[in-house]
């Protein structure tokens, strides 16, 4: 068992796994008070394979906010998968964060602590 304060830095999806909890999946197309979408997650790609979660670590409770993609409309990085992990201080700041930054915001101004290391991303 590997607590998150000890592990930064590229773990396999089997240590997230075995650390982490999933709290929440958040909605990849937020919608604004009429129904319509308020964004999709990536401007730069379709959005639809985009997904944002929550996790705990099991050890010490600090939370993260994983943004999970994969790209297709460039053919460099057709079908790469992405899955950073940034620190994020509590649910109701992660909430904050989903409903104010699209995808692209938030990558531009902050930094990751962990990724994942295999090919295998849960969206
Ligand atoms: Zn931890």
């Amino acid at each position: 068992m590997i607590c998150c304060q000890l592990a930064k830095g590229t773990l396999t999806r089997r240590a997230l796994i075995e650390n982490f909890e999933v709290v929440k999946e958040y909605d990849p197309q937020p919608k604004n008070k009429d129904g319509s979408v308020r964004w999709f997650l990536y401007g730069w790609d379709d959005g639809k394979n985009g997904v944002r979660r929550l996790a705990r670590c099991k050890h010490c409770g600090s939370f993260f906010l994983i943004q999970a993609y994969h790209l297709h409309k460039f053919s460099e990085y057709a079908n790469v998968q992405f899955e950073p992990w940034y620190s994020i201080g509590s649910e109701s700041e992660a909430d904050y964060v989903n409903a104010t930054y699209t995808g692209l915001q938030w990558e531009l101004e902050h930094k990751p602590v962990i990724r994942c290391a295999d090919d295998e991303v849960m969206c």
